[in-house]
């Protein structure tokens, strides 16, 4: 079992505005994660257009940011893309790639994510690269397969430069819906997770693995406390400063 400490990172997915941003920084800052949190490593992602605002409020804090996506392209004729040089001016350390609603509603293919995630790393960001199956591909029996083989388009990828990234397994049907993997369900998935980034990297025990799915203070606990579980990707929580240090502190 890693030692690792948790990482807790939170989606604010397209929410916010610069009022409510600065409302809810101020309660993460009053909130004091370096010191009521000391196990976990934190960080939001806000919509982009926000970085720059957001990033300055958090310098200085123990909390880093990233964003939600990240083109694949480093620059040129790639209308409302986003590029990794452009996001780490921002002194941002991460991006999401891969996020189930950008597979679902924007299409992405397990091999363009892979490809985000190695422009991620070739800009100096770290990938936080998702994976996860639908109802009925866990009521077909299917998750480990999905998943599966959309971690495995990211190995091909990046060769051994996998053992930079982190994982996020959110079952989509846990996204959003107020229903949360078990924790035994969400320990067997990462389970398979990491023996298959062990076939790829002796690193594989210090790659975090992420779980995300309706993450909330009252299971953050039981999740965490898994062996194969390193922390969280947070959505609907991380938009309450409350909530979202809450279940840093329980990291
Ligand atoms: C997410 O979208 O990454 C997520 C986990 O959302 P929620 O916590 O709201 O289920």
């Amino acid at each position: 079992m890693s030692v690792m400490k948790k990482l807790v990172v939170g989606n604010w997915k397209m929410h916010g505005s610069r009022a409510f941003n600065a409302e809810l920084i101020q309660g993460l800052l009053v909130a004091d994660l370096a010191t009521t949190a000391p196990n976990a490593d934190v960080a939001v992602c806000p919509p982009c257009v926000f970085l720059a605002d957001v990033a300055d409020a958090l310098q200085g804090s123990a909390i880093a940011v990233g964003t939600q996506d990240i083109s694949a392209q480093t620059q040129g004729a790639y209308t409302g893309e986003v590029a990794g040089p452009m996001i780490r001016e921002f002194g941002a350390t991460y991006a999401i790639v891969g996020h189930s609603e950008r597979r679902s509603y924007h299409a992405e293919s397990d091999q363009l994510v892979a490809d985000k995630a190695k422009a991620a790393l070739s800009h100096g960001l770290v990938p936080i690269v998702c994976v996860g199956e639908t109802l009925a591909e866990r009521e077909a029996n299917q998750t480990e397969a999905v998943v599966g083989r959309q971690l495995q388009a990211v190995i091909d990828t990046l060769g051994d430069d996998i053992a930079r990234v982190v994982v996020a397994y959110e079952p989509v049907w846990a996204i959003g819906t107020g229903k949360t993997a078990s924790p035994a369900q969400a320990q067997a998935v990462h389970a398979s997770l990491r023996a298959q980034l062990a076939k790829a990297t002796p690193k594989a025990a210090d790659i975090p693995l992420l779980y995300g799915g309706s993450v909330k203070p009252d299971n953050a606990v039981e999740l965490f406390s898994q062996p194969d579980i390193n922390g969280g990707l947070i959505g609907g929580a991380a938009l309450k400063a409350a909530d979202f240090a809450a279940i840093a502190r329980a990291a």
